[in-house]
Parts: structure tokens; C-alpha cells; sequence
């Protein structure tokens, strides 16, 4: 049987498809040295003579409904005079190694890109031990290094990995969001280790970086760029507000009485929750709550009016309403408050840099849904180099698509 074109799918170079076998799901090539080709040395390339014939294996993509297919070729080992060293030549495109073609292993990495290792190593018939490695090795092959040139702008955050304490430092060019650093742990260390990696010109560029102002992050910062300006975060503090508001509310729950209880019962996440996200009943019950105590009403009232500070511009009148904003806190003789009031003056000028540059950890924020789901789909962290090359990989192409 004559089938035109097929030899088209098997060109590795200095070989030639001599035959191919094709069952319903399996398929076997055979691959022959093109005799045209010289053996020579990798190294001097100097024409060496055949020592032996090698036969090998090696998967390759599947083809029509054969699933498993199978390359076998001969490799050729030579021995070089000059070098006094003998070389093996194998087709080109083949992972002598992985005993895999380079195209079944980009396969193979492309489709854990979109489901967990189990399935991938399912659909192609390999371990998920195997797809692992394949695709641990392809992504450290393929994906560039970290872009440190031209950095501008660093968003730096922590994610929990682990069920216990597993924390990662994550660093990203706040400007493409490419991931640029991981490093285990949320100490001073994990942060250092990225800024080792920079030359002074590189740190020289950087005029701003987000961070959370609770972290330990900060004083390395300051260390590392002392020219740059810190910009805390505004996610961050009107989480650490909400804590505020929290526990006001133990504190009045705890005072309350019988019937008032009932009220406040049950509004924790209603407390939290942007206007825009609520529905008509929680607006309801929220206003109910707001009508009988007094306390959270000011609480309350206060955070939609901080939220309102990054709305600002002009840091001359951010500055202006920062102060206002402490004046009502105080005025409010809410204990907790006031203490918040007090952390955000030792804090001003970070928060206010807000105005200069416009940043915040959102992007690595959102960022950290990607990294839930892969963490699920790897099936838990195995290896915190893979975990990083998968979010290089999400962090680069999810730039190439905007
Ligand atoms: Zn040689």
C-alpha cells in the first residue's frame, strides 16, 4: 500500500521513514539513517567510522486512532580518533533521554496546562509520574527567564500553598504581570534571595512597589531601594479594617441584649460587603442592624468613607482627607478605631504614595486564583520548582493574550 504524504509526519532529520505498521490503536514507524549523512563528531566534526548499531525506542504523538505509537530507530555510535571519544547519533526531535519525541512532550505539557496531570497522562497513556516530569522538564526548556530589565514597578505578596503554613513569597512586574520570583516562606530571606538575583542598574530603574504594610518585607525594601517609594497596599488595609470592624462587633454582640442579638446575628460578611455586591436583602438587614447600634453604624459609616481616600489624585488633598478621616475616628471614642486611626499616621506617607503611582497588589491578588487552581489540578504541591514554572507559564501568557 502507497500512502502519499506520510513520510511528511516522520521527518527527523539524517533519517528516513522505512516503514510503518499501523494496528487500530497502536502504530509502529521504523526510521532508517539516511546514508547520505556522514556520521560525524559532535564535538571536532571530523567523519568518524561506525563502532555499533544501537536499536532504540521512542513515543511519539498519537496518530489517526493509534494512541500508542512507537518510533524505532537505529542510533549510531561512532568513535571519534581525534577526540578519542565515542558519540551516538538519534534522530533530531527526540528526548534520548525521556525516550519521548520533543512534539509528544510539548503535547503532553499543553494539555496539563488545562487539566490535572491524572487526565493528561490518561488521554497520551503515560504515568502522571511521567507527564510530571515531561512537563516539568519542557516548561524548564521552553519558558523564558525572568524578565529583569526594565522593571518598573513590583507587586510582592504571599500565598498559602500548604494546608499547614506553607507559605510562598510571590514577586511580579506590576506593569505586565509577569510572576518574576517565588521563594518559600514569608521571611526577610525569601524577599532577599529575589533581590540578589538583580544588578544595581536593574534595581536602579525601579520607582515603586506594592506590598502589604503587615509583612516583614518592608525593611528589605528599604534596604534594597532606598531610592524607590513604598506604596502599602490598599487591598491590604481595608482588610485590615474590616478586622477592625470585626471586632467591634464581637465587642457590641457580646453587650448586646436578647433581642438585639438577633440583629446582629449572622451580619458578618454583610459588614464587609461592598454596597455593590450586596443583594436587596442583605441591604435590608444590614440597615437594621446599622439603625440599632451605634457603634458599628460609625464603623460602618467610616469604612465606606475610607475606601473613598483612593479616590484621590492630588496627595496634597489625599493628605488633607487622610487627617480628616483619623479626626472622625477619634471623634468616635471607638477604642479599636482609634488605635487603627493611630497605624495609619505612622503609615501616611506609604499610603499616600497611592496618589504617585496608581498601584496596588490587586493583579497579583486575582493572580492567586491561578494559583489555587493549579495547586488543585498538580494535585497539591509536589515540588515548588513546577509549581513556578506553572505560574510563569499562566503569568506570560495571560500577558500575550491582552
Ligand atoms: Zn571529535
Amino acid at each position: 500500500m502507497y500512502v502519499k504524504g506520510i513520510r511528511k509526519l516522520f521527518q527527523f532529520s539524517k533519517y528516513v521513514l522505512k516503514k510503518i505498521s499501523l494496528n487500530s490503536n497502536i502504530a509502529q514507524a521504523f526510521l532508517r539513517h539516511d546514508n547520505r549523512f556522514r556520521l560525524v563528531c559532535p564535538t571536532c566534526g571530523v567523519t568518524t567510522t561506525l563502532n555499533r548499531i544501537v536499536p532504540q525506542t521512542a513515543r511519539d504523538l498519537p496518530l489517526g486512532t493509534a494512541l500508542y505509537v512507537v518510533l524505532t530507530y537505529e542510533a549510531l555510535q561512532g568513535y571519534c580518533v581525534q577526540c578519542g571519544e565515542y558519540h551516538t547519533l538519534h534522530p533530531s526531535g527526540i528526548n534520548v533521554h525521556a525516550r519521548a519525541t520533543d512534539r509528544l512532550m510539548a503535547f503532553v505539557s499543553q494539555l496539563c496546562r488545562y487539566m490535572p496531570l491524572i487526565h493528561a497522562a490518561e488521554i497520551v497513556g503515560i504515568s502522571a509520574a511521567t507527564a510530571y516530569r515531561w512537563d516539568k522538564k519542557w516548561l524548564t526548556s521552553h519558558l523564558p527567564e525572568p524578565d529583569l530589565d526594565d522593571l518598573r514597578i513590583l507587586l510582592i505578596d504571599e500565598k498559602s500553598v500548604r494546608k499547614r503554613h506553607g507559605y510562598v513569597i510571590l514577586v511580579m512586574n506590576g506593569e505586565n504581570g509577569e510572576l518574576l520570583h517565588m521563594a518559600e516562606g514569608k521571611k526577610k530571606q525569601s524577599l532577599q534571595s529575589f533581590f540578589d538575583k538583580l544588578t544595581k542598574k536593574q534595581k536602579a530603574r525601579i520607582i515603586a512597589v506594592a506590598i502589604d504594610r503587615a509583612g516583614a518585607y518592608r525593611a528589605v525594601v528599604t534596604e534594597q531601594l532606598p531610592h524607590a517609594d513604598i506604596v502599602f497596599d490598599k487591598f491590604h488595609l481595608i482588610m485590615n479594617y474590616n478586622e477592625v470592624i470585626d471586632q467591634v462587633r464581637r465587642q457590641e454582640w457580646r453587650k448586646a441584649n436578647e433581642e438585639d442579638k438577633k440583629v446582629i446575628k449572622g451580619q458578618r460578611y454583610n459588614l464587609f460587603r461592598n454596597p455593590e455586591n450586596r443583594t436587596e436583602k442583605q441591604t435590608l438587614s444590614l440597615k437594621a442592624l446599622l439603625k440599632i447600634n451605634e457603634n458599628l453604624n460609625h464603623v460602618y459609616v467610616l469604612k465606606e468613607a475610607f475606601r473613598h481616600l483612593w479616590t484621590y489624585t492630588y496627595r496634597a488633598c489625599a493628605e488633607k482627607y487622610l487627617l480628616k478621616w483619623v479626626s472622625w475616628a477619634n471623634e468616635s471614642k471607638i477604642e479599636q478605631l482609634m488605635k487603627f486611626a493611630k497605624s495609619l499616621l505612622r503609615s501616611k506617607d506609604e499610603i499616600l504614595n497611592y496618589c504617585r503611582h496608581q498601584i496596588t497588589t490587586g493583579r497579583l491578588e486575582s493572580f492567586n486564583n491561578t494559583v489555587s487552581r493549579i495547586i488543585h489540578r498538580a494535585c497539591g504541591v509536589k515540588n515548588l520548582d513546577y509549581l513556578f514554572l506553572k505560574l510563569r507559564q499562566e503569568s506570560i501568557n495571560g500577558n500575550l493574550q491582552k
